[in-house]
């Protein structure tokens, strides 16, 4: 009797606007590669207008699943057909896959951002009483959401838009308080951990301007951003004392899971991929 035959390697794809900025080709390749999968993954760059129709024709694509980047992550939580409870939750997709044709999706960055933190910096929540979180948007709804999971006391966030904030706490519910900017020097003494989950930092856009005079040293202080991959904030952090997880860890965690979906193996974050990403950053954006 003849084996039938195989199926076409399977293909993955990020979708995003603009998306040649992504490293999620070499990370996956790198898991590709290094496993001896067959299979690929590529970039789509699709408008916001065109992107519900493109998800609902992914498969007719020739696509397996997808990650969703910058600025589709809410309108893929509105497309696909099932969510996660950790999707739901926060009304964010970044990862899709089908199960019997069905479109599913997931948020991996909660599970990033508590991955990282757990390879980086262990103990992290072990006792942990109180973290504040700079900024209130996408990335930080979904750390905000790890920090609650790993049972973080109260969770204060510092945002720009003061309305940002309130919204975010009030979504959570009552472990999660909004502050003002300003309070973020009365607050830090009290402060386990400290998170940058706005854009400020990173190259190209303004610094992060915030003093950490008052730190304790021994708290963590971890960062989103990961161009450049030591932000001031991470080296002052290091100057004084805490303990520091750079934004890659988060960007590598987070898309594990979706790999395995599309690729039937639970790839590893090893220092090997580190290093290459890293160079591809150091690459591009020369210190
Ligand atoms: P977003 O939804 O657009 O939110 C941006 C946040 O930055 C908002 O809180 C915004 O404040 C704040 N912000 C922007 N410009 C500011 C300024 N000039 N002054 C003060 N605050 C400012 O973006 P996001 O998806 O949350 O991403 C935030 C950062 O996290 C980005 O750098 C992104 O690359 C990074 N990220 C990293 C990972 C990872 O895996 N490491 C994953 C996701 C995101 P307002 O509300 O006042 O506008």
């Amino acid at each position: 009797m003849s084996e039938a035959a195989p199926g076409p390697a399977p293909r993955a794809c990020i979708v995003g606007w603009p998306v040649k900025h992504s490293r999620s080709p070499l990370i996956h390749g790198h898991w590709l590669e290094t496993l001896g999968l067959a299979g690929s993954y590529g970039r789509e760059e699709v408008s916001p207008e065109a992107f519900p129709s493109f998800l609902k024709t992914l498969q007719a694509r020739g696509y397996v699943g997808c990650n969703v980047t910058v600025p589709h992550k809410e309108a893929a939580y509105r497309t696909v057909e099932v969510a996660t409870d950790r999707a739901r939750a926060l009304e964010v997709v970044n990862t899709v896959w089908f199960e019997n044709g069905v479109l599913h999706g997931d948020n991996t960055d909660i599970v990033g951002f508590v991955s990282s933190l757990d390879a980086d910096a262990p103990g992290w929540a072990d006792g942990a009483g109180h973290a504040l979180v700079l900024g209130a948007g996408g990335a930080a709804r979904a750390i905000v959401a790890g920090l609650l999971d790993r049972q973080v006391g109260l969770v204060t966030v510092l945002n720009r838009t003061r309305d940002r904030a309130e919204t975010l706490a009030r979504f959570f519910g009552k472990r999660v308080q909004a502050a003002r900017w300003e309070d973020l020097s009365q607050l830090l003494h009290s402060a386990d951990l400290l998170v940058n989950a706005t854009s400020l930092g990173m190259t190209g856009q303004p610094a992060l301007d915030v003093s950490l005079e008052g730190l304790r040293p021994g708290a963590v202080v971890t960062d989103a951003v990961y161009v450049p991959l030591e932000t001031p904030l991470l080296r002052e952090a290091r100057a004084r004392g805490a303990r520091t997880v750079d934004g890659l860890g988060m960007l590598l965690h987070q898309a594990a899971s979706g790999f395995e979906h599309w690729f039937g193996r639970l790839p590893e974050v090893t220092p090997e991929l580190r290093a290459l990403v890293v160079a591809d950053i150091q690459k591009s954006h020369p210190a």
